[in-house]
């Protein structure tokens, strides 16, 4: 077995054992392997040990990887933070977007033509340079995007602060999407857990798993 099969067989057992341990069904969990930094050739050794969902963070890179794999019928999930202007292209390429967190993101996505799947990210810092709508925010946020055609409100997306522990953090996001369902009782998805805390997350209910190092090993420098 290769070290990645070795790896995501590592993670997937965990993942199994996370849920199980949480009352859940493992089938019922989406795993996205963040595979941003590494190379294409990459993403095709996990499409063919089983990935159908992959993530990237920066738009170029994934536009490139995405039409040069074009033929192995994956998903693409953006994870990154999102310009207004770069909203519509990233729709081309990638079914699900995970990082709805401004208004202008949310209009440039407005069409009564095409439709992309749309998690809100939202903040659990005090640091608006972390990305993510703040939970005071929420309601008026999701009633935009929900009057937005041409996005599908699938529920919230979060990452742990860095100086917390997870599990009350997600807890938090559990809360939230409670919250939310008020208004978009459809959007039941929760976005959480990576490489080092996806047991809490899923733990807490999380739907989509963004997992990337524990899987791809150490990302490649920048060029
Ligand atoms: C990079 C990234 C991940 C994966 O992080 P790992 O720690 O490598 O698992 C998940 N979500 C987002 C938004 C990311 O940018």
């Amino acid at each position: 077995m290769s070290d990645l099969a070795g790896r995501l067989a590592g993670v997937r057992s965990e993942i199994d054992d996370a849920a199980r341990a949480a009352g859940r069904e493992p089938g019922a969990l989406t795993l996205i392997v963040v595979t941003k930094f590494h190379p294409a050739s990459l993403v095709a050794e996990l499409a063919a040990l089983g990935i159908r969902d992959v993530g990237e963070n920066r738009h170029q890179e994934a536009r490139e990887k995405a039409a040069e794999l074009a033929g192995l019928g994956l998903t693409w999930h953006f994870v990154g933070q999102l310009q207004s202007k770069k909203a519509r292209q990233v729709r081309e390429y990638a079914s699900v977007i995970h990082s709805l967190d401004r208004e202008s993101v949310v209009d440039a996505l407005r069409s009564d033509e095409a439709s992309v799947d749309g998690f809100i990210q939202v903040n659990l810092t005090d640091d608006p340079g972390r990305g993510g709508v703040r939970p005071d925010d929420l309601e008026p946020f999701a009633e935009r995007v929900l009057g937005t055609p041409g996005i599908r409100l699938r529920g919230l997306m979060a990452v742990a602060p860095l100086d917390e522990a997870p599990r009350p953090a997600f807890a938090r996001v559990r809360d939230l999407g409670e919250r939310m369902r008020r208004l978009a009782p459809e959007a039941t998805d929760l976005s959480m857990g990576m490489s080092h805390d996806f047991r809490e997350a899923i733990a807490e209910g999380a739907t989509h798993l963004r997992i990337g190092t524990a899987i791809t090993g150490n990302r490649p420098t920048r060029g």
